[in-house]
């Protein structure tokens, strides 16, 4: 068998149609275009990739994109003074604060100083709530992202056996919540597993098998179950090229659908975030 490849990108190019158009008609409702503004604390090379990919998604879907560049000495509370004026800026509909973020900013405490309206990233405790409660406005964008690619197979959810290799707060905890929220029956592995040796025994049941770890290969072509969908998160730079968490050319032998990396989650990460501002211009005029 050889895997049907998962395109984000040609998913997300539909997605993006249907954002343009709602864009396009709000602007005429409105007078108005939603926006996004980005909070940058001091220069970092990895961010500016994300800035300029943010900034050009929102340009072509006619979404304003304001970037604010806060010097490196910036202070926790000069930040949240910031983010408070946001939330208060009417022509402000979402906030998103990039990171890194310096040392001595405790990230969590940012995030939780944007108004849960505003908060894009649906990164916020009350929205993170309303994603266990699965009734979510904004979800995490990455978790997001992994959800749509499994959807877009068409395969029936309820039932299955899923692995998530990876429990961060903006992937593998929230998906494992989404996965849920479908009744799928979802196993959530990290570190530990990975320590204890067991990684191969859970991959090897994995009919949806999700891995945001962040070590290129880590998950070797012959653990995957025939047939599985495989959403492969990670992002690593070997040498000049970008490489997944899966070992992909074995495990596309093996799996029904996958996701190649790049172009398989990131360019639905930022097509969620698009989605998530202009959701949230709606409920503010
Ligand atoms: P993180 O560093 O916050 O979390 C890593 C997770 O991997 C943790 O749960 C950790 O316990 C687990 N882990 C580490 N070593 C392990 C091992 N040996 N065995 C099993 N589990 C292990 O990472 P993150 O922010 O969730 O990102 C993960 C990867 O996804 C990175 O490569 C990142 O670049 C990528 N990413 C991609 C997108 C996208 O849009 N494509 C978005 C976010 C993150």
């Amino acid at each position: 068998m050889s895997a049907q490849l998962l395109k984000g990108r040609d998913i997300a190019a539909k997605i993006k149609e249907d954002i343009k158009a709602e864009v396009e008609s709000l602007k005429q409702k409105t007078g108005k275009s939603p926006k996004l503004v980005s909070i940058q604390v001091g220069e970092n090379a990895a961010s500016a990739v994300y800035i300029k990919s943010q900034k050009k998604n929102a340009e072509n879907l006619g979404i304003e994109y304001e970037l604010k560049t806060l010097d490196a000495g910036t202070t926790e509370e000069s930040l949240i003074s910031e983010i408070k004026k946001l939330n208060q800026d009417k022509s402000a509909s979402g906030i998103i604060v990039q990171l890194p973020l310096p040392k001595g900013i405790d990230l969590r405490l940012a995030m939780s100083n944007i108004t849960p309206g505003k908060d894009v990233e649906g990164m916020h405790p009350e929205n993170l709530g309303h994603v266990l409660l699965g009734d979510a406005k904004f979800s995490p964008c990455t978790a997001q992202a992994a959800m749509t690619l499994i959807e877009s197979t068409g395969v029936k959810l309820y039932g299955k056996e899923a692995v998530i290799i990876g429990h961060s707060e903006i992937v593998g905890k929230p998906l494992s919540l989404l996965l849920l929220n479908k009744f799928v029956t979802t196993t959530v592995c990290h570190i530990a597993t990975g320590e204890r040796g067991v990684l191969p025994e859970h991959v090897k049941k994995a009919e949806i098998l999700v891995v945001a770890v962040g070590r290129a290969e880590i998950v070797k072509g012959d653990w995957i179950k025939e047939g599985a969908i495989v959403i492969d998160v990670g992002i690593n730079r070997v040498g000049d090229k970008l490489v997944g968490d899966v070992e992909f050319e074995k495990a596309q032998e093996r799996a029904a659908f996958i996701t190649p990396v790049p172009g398989g989650v990131g360019p639905l990460t930022v097509t969620m975030l698009m989605r998530n501002v202009v959701s949230a211009y709606k409920e503010q005029v």
